[in-house]
């Protein structure tokens, strides 16, 4: 599962392969066939200078940030993270120098210049500045996500819940609050849990997990993948479909199993997030079997109770399966 994804077939995969093994693979190709107008990659400064070629050979213009991003330290992190919930991206800005170690660059691909210019005026991170922390504006946010080609009630929808989230400075749970918003069956479409994990669509918050305009989008970039490499293609829905116990964004674990009702037989399983949850990991690998209610997530192994674990809620562990 996940493994990343290489081919021998000759064209436009293979070469963006060869100029970057990165996992937003499906997101560059979207550009690159003009399904996205925009895409926004960190990349070290290697990966960037091997990036340039490639997008000469597609006519694609990058370009990057004028400031870097430095890995915090954990107990920096901690330091702020007892005040106010920070988002999943959590760098600390450098100046740009070329070659600068251990330090990530933000870059722009895309056909237009003027959309990346726009792109580097607005797209930006919460700041944190000594002990002052500046959220990112929601207009800005709004308007980032029109370059990027989000569709426009998604945008509404995340901004929505940002201004309320800067405003009130109480963390939101994005998946969850999509999970809410949901009428009806998920979408594979709408399936943004694993994104950033080789074999995903959408890069964005959808409105709800099936989105029209979303599932719209969403089968265009399919398509064009299919249009270059259908063992890809495929192995995408492959993904897409397997179910998921989501705790949050970035913070999801993928199940190669089936679902029935509340309960998962799996052979396997992938933590889909930043960072890691290694207690999780660990129990969810002891076993084959989970069962969910309101209060506990349960681990099982050939029918026999392993562990359990404790929900804070019942939105603590919600059970997803997009079809
Ligand atoms: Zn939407």
């Amino acid at each position: 599962m996940f493994e990343p994804y290489s081919t021998e077939e000759e064209g436009l995969i293979k070469d963006c392969l060869e100029a970057s093994e990165h996992p937003e693979l499906p997101t560059i190709i979207g550009v690159a066939k003009d399904v996205k107008p925009l895409v926004d990659l960190w990349v070290t400064s290697a990966i960037y200078k091997k990036l340039k070629p490639f997008c000469k050979k597609y006519n694609l213009i990058i370009d990057h940030d004028n400031y870097m991003g430095m890995s915090p330290k954990e107990d920096w992190l901690r330091n702020f993270e007892r005040k106010i919930t920070l988002g999943t991206t959590k760098l600390i800005g450098v100046p740009y120098i070329p070659n600068l170690k251990n330090t990530w660059l933000k870059v722009f691909i895309s056909r237009s210049q003027k959309l990346i210019d726009e792109a580097k005026r607005v797209n930006w991170y919460t700041l944190i500045i000594d002990d002052d922390i500046i959220n990112d504006p929601p207009l800005d946010n709004f308007r980032f996500g029109e370059n990027l080609g989000f569709p426009q009630c998604c945008i509404d929808f995340y901004s929505f819940h940002n201004f309320k989230f800067s405003k009130e400075k109480t963390g939101f749970n994005t998946p969850i609050e999509i999970y809410k918003n949901t009428k009806g069956k998920f979408s594979i479409y709408c399936n943004n849990i694993i994104m950033g994990h080789w074999y995903f669509l959408i890069r964005h918050h959808p409105c709800s997990f099936n989105c029209k305009n979303t599932v719209a989008y969403a089968k265009t970039l399919h398509k064009a993948i299919r249009e270059e490499d259908r063992v890809y293609a495929d192995k995408i829905t492959q993904h897409l479909k397997y179910p998921l116990l989501v705790y949050g964004e970035k913070n999801a674990f993928v199940f190669d199993g089936k679902l029935s009702g509340k309960k998962i037989k799996y052979k396997d399983t992938h933590f889909c997030g930043a960072g890691r949850d290694k207690y999780k990991e660990e129990v969810f690998k002891e076993g084959n079997e989970i069962k969910i209610t309101n209060y506990e997530v349960s681990i099982y192994k050939d029918g026999d109770f392993v562990t359990g674990i404790e929900k804070k809620d019942k939105y603590d562990g919600v059970l997803m399966k997009f079809d």
